[in-house]
């Protein structure tokens, strides 16, 4: 229990910081941007280095949102009748072409019975769009992916499931997943699960990881039909 404690105060520590800076970062990081854009389209045009500063400046700007994304208040919580099954839909259609491209397979399995909730739509786009740019990002040579929904009656819980085939999660770093910056990705940022989860457990639900090597991954969210 005390680790736990130490672990989210450390967690705290890390993104009231993170976010002051990203805040910070983001208007000089837009200013560059612009002016940028504007010297390239005056002079002489693209040249070879243009692409790798606006990539990483891409780099930069995802980072910073995703701590501004963590930094949000529970104030700004903004709770509304949400038809989650929609947001999930809404989610893989976003990324029809990576999906399209990769040549990767939709199923979607989703139970006809699902309610409405209580809950907060922005926050649970992005949570969906999370797990489904890293589910494709897991499966670079295709793959399956399989979205499922349904409504435990007992539990009184909508759960959803967002489940790859794709090269999975080593064990080791199963247990690390959430922490902040864990990647194993080149361009990634470790950030993407830890807001997941920070925004489902403020919805009152959960974010569950089962993955095997080589076999693929399936990450489980459960949200409460009425929040506590
Ligand atoms: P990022 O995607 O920027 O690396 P995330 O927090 O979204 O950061 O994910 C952290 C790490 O968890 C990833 O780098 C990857 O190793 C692992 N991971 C997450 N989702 C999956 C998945 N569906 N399949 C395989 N690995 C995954
Ligand atoms: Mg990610």
């Amino acid at each position: 229990k005390e680790v736990l404690e130490a672990k989210s105060e450390q967690y705290e520590t890390v993104v009231r910081v993170a976010a002051g800076i990203a805040h910070e970062i983001r208007n000089p990081l837009t200013s560059i941007k612009g002016f940028l854009q504007l010297m390239l389209s005056n002079e002489k045009g693209e040249n070879q280095y243009s692409g790798i500063i606006f990539s990483e400046l891409a780099r930069i700007e995802t980072i910073v949102n995703e701590f501004m994304l963590l930094a949000k208040p529970e104030s700004e919580k903004a709770l509304v009748d949400t038809n989650v099954v929609e947001i999930v839909q809404y989610a893989v259609s976003l990324f029809r072409h990576q999906i399209k491209q990769q040549n990767v397979q939709v199923e979607k399995v989703i139970d006809s019975d699902i309610p409405n909730i209580n809950s907060d739509p922005k926050r649970l786009n992005q949570v969906f769009i999370n797990l489904v740019k890293n589910s494709l990002e897991a499966m670079e040579d295709g793959g399956e992916l399989l979205v499922s929904a349904y409504y435990d009656k007992d539990e009184q819980s909508l759960v959803f499931k967002v489940q790859d085939s794709g090269k999975g999660i080593e064990k080791e770093q199963l247990e690390r997943i959430g922490e902040p910056f864990f990647t194993t990705k080149e361009k990634g940022t470790g950030l993407g699960i830890m807001v997941t989860t920070k925004f489902v457990e403020s919805l009152g639900g959960s974010l569950h990881y089962d993955s095997e090597v080589g076999k693929g991954t399936t990450a489980t969210v459960t949200l409460p039909k009425y929040m506590r």
